[in-house]
């Protein structure tokens, strides 16, 4: 199939994409690489008035050191992240998330925001930017807001972005010393979707106890869910293999799944506690040898 017709805007500044979004937000798509909207568009599953393709904006492709951390803003590739040594040395989550995402072909397009900006609760980059406790930096013609990534996916394919609203950019504060990082998936082909996924971040005191850790799973809820529980046994303990296999039964005990033609809900629930202790398991070893 092909898309319905619409009226294609191709703004060269943020100024000026930020204002067709205000004249025709009623009705209106961003379009990034296009890797999820395309197929939209082409299935009819979704008819836009005006398509707003934001890939002339200029100053919008290319990775940037801010203050305490990275700034990756709106038309910069998932592959871009995924290539990048100063990324990659950062946050080693980035590329170990993004190499899972789909294929090169499509991360060659795929942007980091449009992913974000597309909110599918399996997917890898909203789980990972929620891990990293990271900040959506978002502009429409009546100012900008930053938005912690826990409010930002609020629904399957729903984020607290408005109609009129840009996402221009996600920042990543530096990690502390002491920290390490991880994450996990099952996917039944590479490349696929994945059935459910974890992501930890793990910050250890100078006993070697938890100080502070964020571990956080796809593919059981509408959006990156928090296993709070699983974090709470973490705290304050070193990470030792009992240690770890509490937290894998309070992630398994605390998700509450559905069921689809995928995976049943007690499968996933199942993956989400082995997935917890890989990641974990792999934490604890870094950590140990740091
Ligand atoms: C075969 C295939 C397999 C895939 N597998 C995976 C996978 O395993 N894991 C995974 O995570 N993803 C997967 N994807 C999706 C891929 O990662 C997309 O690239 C990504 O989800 C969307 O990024 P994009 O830049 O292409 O956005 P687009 O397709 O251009 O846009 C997606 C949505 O976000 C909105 N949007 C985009 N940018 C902005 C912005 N800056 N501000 C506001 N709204 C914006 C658009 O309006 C649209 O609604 C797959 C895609 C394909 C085609």
């Amino acid at each position: 199939m092909k898309p319905r017709p619409f009226t294609y805007l191709a703004p060269t500044s943020v100024d000026e994409a930020l204002a067709a979004l205000a004249e025709h937000s009623f009705d209106a798509k961003v379009l990034a690489g296009g890797q999820s909207l395309a197929p939209l568009l082409n299935f009819r599953m979704a008819s836009p008035e005006y398509l707003i393709d934001i890939n002339d904006v200029a100053g919008l492709d290319r990775v940037r050191r801010v203050d305490g951390g990275w700034h990756i803003p709106a038309l910069v590739r998932q592959r871009t992240v995924e290539r990048s040594p100063e990324l990659r040395a950062a946050f080693p989550l980035l590329p170990a998330a993004l190499e899972q995402v789909a294929h090169p072909q499509i991360r060659n397009r795929g942007t980091v925001c449009g992913s974000l900006a597309h909110a599918d609760p399996a997917a890898e980059l909203p789980t990972v930017m929620t891990a990293l406790d990271a900040t959506m930096r978002v502009a429409s013609v009546r100012g900008e807001r930053e938005v912690p990534a826990e409010e930002f996916f609020q629904f399957h394919f729903t984020t607290s972005l408005e109609d009129d609203e840009l996402l221009v950019g996600v920042t990543v504060d530096d990690l502390p010393p002491a920290t390490s990082t991880g994450f996990a998936e099952f996917a039944p082909r590479h490349g696929d979707f994945a059935l459910a996924a974890v992501a930890g971040v793990v910050t250890r005191a100078s006993d070697g106890a938890v100080g502070a850790v964020r571990l956080v799973a796809s593919g059981v809820a509408a959006r990156p869910q928090r296993l709070t529980a699983a974090e709470k046994v973490l705290l304050g303990q070193r990470p030792t293999p009992d240690v770890v296999g509490a937290a894998e039964r309070a992630a398994r005990g605390e998700v509450d799944p559905t069921g689809d033609i995928h995976a049943s809900a007690d499968y996933r629930r199942h993956l989400v506690g082995v997935l917890a202790r890989r990641v974990l398991t792999t934490i604890a070893e870094e950590g140990d040898h740091a």
